[in-house]
């Protein structure tokens, strides 16, 4: 999944749960700043931060993000999205 296709995932998501992005691509400093594992998705622009106006059950997220191509993790302030790769 190139950036492009990334965002537009990210962008349905959002719409699909009322979502606002808070953290898309960072650089090195940024990432550390703010505790990112070093290897981030961040780094490269294939992540970004979500939260929701509204909560929304972390079943029916990772639905919904899967449904876009993306993989959820559930972080204490945001759910996190990055392209889901199939290994
Ligand atoms: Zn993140």
């Amino acid at each position: 999944m190139g950036v492009g296709e990334f965002a537009q995932a990210v962008i349905a998501y959002s719409y699909a749960t009322n979502g606002s992005v808070t953290s898309w691509g960072r650089t090195a400093k940024r990432n550390s700043a703010v505790g990112g594992h070093p290897n981030s998705w961040h780094l490269n622009f294939l992540a970004a931060d979500v939260v929701y106006d509204v909560s929304v059950p972390e079943e029916r997220a990772r639905f919904l993000a899967g449904r876009h191509g993306l993989r959820l993790v559930r972080e204490a302030t945001h759910d996190h999205l990055q392209p889901d790769v199939k290994s």
